[in-house]
């Protein structure tokens, strides 16, 4: 047997967004629970250089990893299923590769040659995914190619995945996950989309080793029948991948139609035991039997695209909310409320009565950001439980600056550059970043230290003193007027130790009443939920039974 790293490229078929990333994720899990190292790779074919100058409506959320890159939100899907820390040589997208080949070939590194898109490319895509087996000492890489075979974006790194399978035969395999439409006027399942997807990644000189068959509905054998004919397949290597309630279920799926086994024969590895899923299988079950619900909304402005709600742009947060609420056996109910909307009808505020808590997530720029101030107004006045997360903190100081201190104005100066009060303003190294028009890759980024308060609520919910949170901001609270909101009641529970930047805030008065500076949402995971949400959801939960009573 081959030793070293094995590889497992996943690529889409039909069309995206069918659960891809998801599809990979489950992959990892189910190998890692057999005991491998396991570590997975996404590869954007977008000319950006990360995702962090995406916007979020277009691309979905920016995920940040601890060591402050910004990118594609299906990085927080790995982390979030393999309980594993994602790094910046997970993530790649063409830019990065050809900034990394123009440059190499600027220092002349290429000696003289002249450098062409292939083999140079292709290489410069390998190097990186074989840079990343070495770093995480992985057993298994998974690969995830974004966008759909076929696309002319995403041909080089096809290109890289075939190049490694002729490196190392043995080592290396291709799953494609494909869509199976039942179109209402036909009322069958068709095959015949697959078949195309398949015949094109062919002429990229692949064929598939699993599909993973994405449909409402599992397949039936004669469809199985027909893809293996078609496709030139093994019926047991085309697997049902049908549509669940919660993505957390797909292991446990891809586990009963013995993929794990199927990929340890396909590389020539002996079967083993998967022994890491009972407690998944535990919280899988809290999830499908919880009885009690939990109403939280999240006052955005990345909702709407056309006719439809997008909630990729928040998948994070969502993703938190219902970690914490499923391991308190409760059924999250999310609803969308757009920021916009409380600014235009302030009557409409009373809405929030009949939540359970709210949430005010990241955000950029003046859109909405009065509306997001009437409704922490009312949070604050209603005691409603609330969570404010980044910009959510921001908007929180200004409101209680203008509605507590009297400072009128006060406001961030990403919003009003001229208020009397900049109750947030730029932090001192954004100044130049921002006038010099760098934006990309330039916020304060990663993970950095918070020294929590003792008898704050936001100690009581981490149990300890210090904790690591990671960050995507230019702005920070301004500390010349902290002691004067200190003094109207405003608590400081955590900073920054290395530069005394306030991180979390919070009302002593208030049932849940909390502001981060950091992403918490970032470190939430299906078997960890945040401390901060959890805390949250309990306060949420307890307030409903107040209610109620
Ligand atoms: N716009 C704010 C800042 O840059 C908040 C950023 C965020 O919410 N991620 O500081």
């Amino acid at each position: 047997m081959q030793t070293g790293p094995k590889y497992i490229f996943v690529v889409g078929g039909v069309m995206s967004g069918i659960g891809k990333g998801v599809s990979t994720s489950s992959i990892g899990k189910i190998l890692q629970s057999r005991g491998y190292r396991v570590t997975a790779i996404k590869i954007d074919p977008y000319i950006n250089v990360d995702a962090g100058t995406m916007n979020p409506i277009e691309h979905g959320e920016v995920f940040v990893t601890t060591d402050g890159l910004e990118c594609d939100q299906d990085i927080g899907n790995y982390e979030r299923f393999l309980d594993t820390d994602m790094h910046t040589y997970n993530y790649m997208t063409t830019g990065a590769v050809y900034l990394s080949v123009i440059t190499r070939e600027r220092n002349l590194e290429y000696g003289g040659k002249c450098v062409e898109v292939v083999p140079h490319v292709p290489e410069e895509v390998m190097r990186r995914i074989e840079f990343c087996a070495k770093k995480t000492k992985a057993d298994f890489v998974l690969v995830e190619i974004g966008g759909t075979v076929g696309e002319y974006q995403n041909l080089l790194f096809l290109e890289a995945g075939r190049m490694m399978k002729l490196k190392s035969p043995k080592g290396v395999l291709f799953v494609m996950v494909s869509y199976f439409p039942i179109p209402a006027m036909i009322g069958e399942m068709k095959t015949k989309p697959t078949q195309y997807a398949v015949r094109s990644l062919n002429t990229a000189g692949i064929q598939p080793d699993i599909i993973l068959a994405r449909s409402s509905v599992p397949l039936d054998k004669p469809r199985k029948r027909k893809v293996s004919v078609f496709c030139n397949m093994q019926e047991e290597d085309v697997i049902s991948a049908p549509d669940i309630k919660s993505i957390y279920e797909i292991p446990l799926n891809f586990e009963k139609d013995k993929l794990g086994d199927r990929l340890l024969e396909k590389f020539g590895m002996n079967k083993r035991k998967a022994r890491g899923l009972e407690g998944w299988r535990a919280v899988v079950k809290n999830a499908q039997q919880a009885k009690e619900t939990v109403t939280i909304g999240i006052i955005g402005k990345y909702f709407s695209t056309g006719d439809f709600t997008l909630s990729d742009s928040y998948i994070s947060v969502i993703e938190a909310i219902k970690h914490a609420s499923w391991h308190q056996k409760k059924t999250p109910r999310i609803l969308w409320l757009d920021a916009e909307a409380y600014e235009k009808d302030p009557r409409k505020l009373a809405e929030l009565d009949t939540l359970d808590g709210v949430i005010v997530p990241g955000g950029f720029g003046g859109r909405g950001v009065e509306g997001k101030i009437n409704a922490i107004q009312y949070c604050r006045e209603h005691k409603i439980p609330f969570l404010g997360l980044c910009y959510g903190l921001q908007l929180a100081v200004a409101e209680f600056a203008r509605h507590k201190a009297g400072l009128i104005d006060a406001n961030t100066t990403e919003v009003n550059p001229r208020t009397k009060h900049p109750i947030i303003d730029i932090l001192p190294e954004q100044e130049s970043n921002v006038a010099q028009k760098k934006y990309g890759g330039t916020m304060r980024l990663g993970a950095y230290t918070c020294k929590l308060i003792p008898g704050t609520k936001a100690y009581a919910a981490y149990g300890k003193p210090h904790v690591e949170e990671r960050h995507r901001h230019r702005y920070e609270f301004n500390n010349e007027y902290r002691k004067k909101l200190e003094d109207k009641g405003l608590v400081i529970s955590g900073i920054n130790p290395e530069r005394n930047l306030v991180e979390i805030i919070e009302l002593p008065d208030h049932p849940f009443f909390v502001g981060t500076q950091f992403h918490p949402e970032l470190l939430s995971r299906f078997m960890k939920p945040h401390p901060l949400f959890f805390a949250f959801i309990a306060a949420a939960g307890s307030t409903k039974k107040k209610q109620s009573r």
